[in-house]
């Protein structure tokens, strides 16, 4: 299978690459994105079979209907990843909350985010491609939170990779801060950076743009790439959790296979939401993917009325961090999948020049048909948490907003499935707020313990442990010294 790109082709860019090539180079003509040409289809034999099969088999099957050009034993080193998650048996429970109401549990890897069932086989599978090509590779990333732990972790020690990751200094949770300072690896660099996200991003592309720095790659013979949410490395891991879920429900309900039910998706930059959409067009009978946002709802306003419109907009930090954000760059992959590369173009260039775009009645319909959306604020997120917590689920705030979804958008009788995306204890100060009904600033630590005791739930050995391991990457810098740290850190290894 070879991918295409959403702007369509410069006719200096090849017009069809493979997977590999989509990985390491996932920036496209015009600055889009890379696309599958088309998608395998699965029917209802493949799913009815896959309920006698595990996590990792269903993967590896599904991987297969893509054709990659990676061979079968890098992707059996990739999902056996799934290993180190809680349960290898099980590593993405299925736990039912009501009569009608499934929570589809994607936080059990290292980090306690989604994110790394990609990123755990997706870092296998980079550093295969770059050892194949004889490479090195430096992947920088800009984390508020939950991507750069996910990022270090999967590349830790592996060979021809380098990963610089910065994170805005205050401006993770404790969990998130140590999993990232505490991380061990040689070809791992943590740079904390004086400001908000923002500035940390607007640092990664000032370093992108530096002509020192491109001089000191090319002299290292470094390439870049990015690991970051719109890699298709990334987004092919996350179709299959979602055809994971229906073949769950088949198990646990003993539903027809056909049946429809719908997925809530807590969203940022789409990228969870695009494997759904993918695997409805492969064939899984999604009813409809029902996104979930906070305040920060453009995604909201986009699926409702058609217009993304970020003139107005000032971004606002709210209690689910991962999902503020305003420009949602997976986005761009339903536009090319529905409109073609044309208006995708034409739409991501009037974004990009007026920070706005409408799209008309006819595509509104299109995407309308696929997805609706709700957006809640954190006090909603705070009073879910404590109501299933009464009832004896502890759910994180960023799973939290999907509930909003369940009350206005679902017909009752049709199963819904919440795609949780984090675990409490990544978010434990609002878990405590949440729970005591108050606005108190607790540590992370203090939270932790008094959530686990109240709840009678376990904290993890991953996350406890966080708080008396070695602090490895203390650095805090201005953004003027960015460059010179990086510039210094490629030089030192050898
Ligand atoms: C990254 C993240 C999200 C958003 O996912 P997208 O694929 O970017 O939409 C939601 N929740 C948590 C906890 C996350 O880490």
């Amino acid at each position: 299978m070879n991918f295409i790109e959403t702007r369509g082709n410069d006719n200096i860019n090849p017009k069809e690459v493979t997977f590999s090539y989509a990985i390491m180079n996932p920036s496209a003509s015009f600055g889009g994105l890379y696309v599958p040409q088309s998608l395998p289809q699965i029917d209802s034999d493949f799913l009815v079979n896959a309920t006698q099969k595990s996590y990792k088999q269903i993967t590896l099957d599904i991987l297969e209907l893509f054709a990659i050009d990676i061979e079968e034993s890098v992707l059996q080193e990739a999902v056996n990843l799934y290993d180190k998650f809680d349960d290898p048996s099980d590593p993405v429970p299925f736990v039912s909350i009501e009569d009608d109401l499934f929570v589809n549990e994607l936080f059990h890897g290292p980090t306690r985010a989604f994110k790394d069932m990609a990123l755990q086989p997706f870092g296998v599978i980079l550093s295969h491609v770059a050892q194949k090509q004889a490479q090195d590779y430096l992947i920088l990333a800009a984390t508020s939170g939950d991507t750069g732990p996910a990022t270090l972790d999967t590349f830790a020690n592996k060979q021809n990779i380098r990963v610089v990751c910065m994170y805005p200094d205050g401006g993770t949770s404790d969990v998130q801060r140590l999993q990232m300072q505490t991380q061990e690896g040689k070809n791992l660099k943590v740079i904390g950076v004086h400001g908000n996200f923002d500035d940390t991003q607007a640092a990664l592309k000032a370093l992108l743009a530096s002509p020192t720095f491109k001089a000191e790659l090319a002299k290292q013979n470094i390439k870049l790439s990015a690991a970051n949410s719109v890699n298709f490395g990334r987004i092919i891991f996350q179709i299959i959790y979602h055809i994971f879920a229906y073949v769950s429900l088949l198990k646990l309900q003993k539903r027809q296979c056909g049946e429809k039910f719908y997925t809530i998706i807590p969203s940022g930059n789409f990228g969870n939401a695009l494997g759904a959409y993918y695997a409805k067009k492969m064939g899984l009978p999604i009813k409809k993917i029902l996104i979930a946002s906070n305040i920060n709802n453009i995604l909201t306003d986009l699926i409702n009325t058609g217009v993304y419109d970020l003139r107005q907009r000032k971004l606002l930090l709210t209690t689910s961090p991962a999902m503020d954000i305003l420009i949602s760059s997976n986005v761009e992959r339903i536009l090319f999948d529905k409109f073609g590369s044309e208006r995708c173009g034409e739409l991501m260039d009037s974004l990009r020049d007026f920070k706005y775009y409408k799209l008309t009645d006819e595509e509104l319909a299109s995407l309308q048909e696929d997805f609706a959306a709700v957006y809640s604020d954190d006090t909603f997120a705070k009073e879910t948490i404590k109501h299933y917590a009464k009832k004896g689920y502890v759910m994180d705030p960023h799973t939290a907003t999907c509930l909003k979804a369940y009350e206005d958008l679902c017909t009752k009788d049709i199963p819904s499935v919440l795609c949780s995306t984090a675990q409490w204890t990544k978010f434990a100060p609002t878990m405590m707020q949440a729970l005591q009904n108050n606005e108190k600033k607790y540590t992370d630590i203090e939270a932790l313990k008094s959530v686990s005791d109240a709840l009678h739930v376990g904290i993890p050995e991953c996350i406890s442990s966080l708080f008396e391991k070695k602090i490895l990457h203390d650095n805090i810098v201005d953004k003027e010294n960015i460059e010179a740290e990086i510039l210094a850190f490629i030089r030192g290894i050898v």
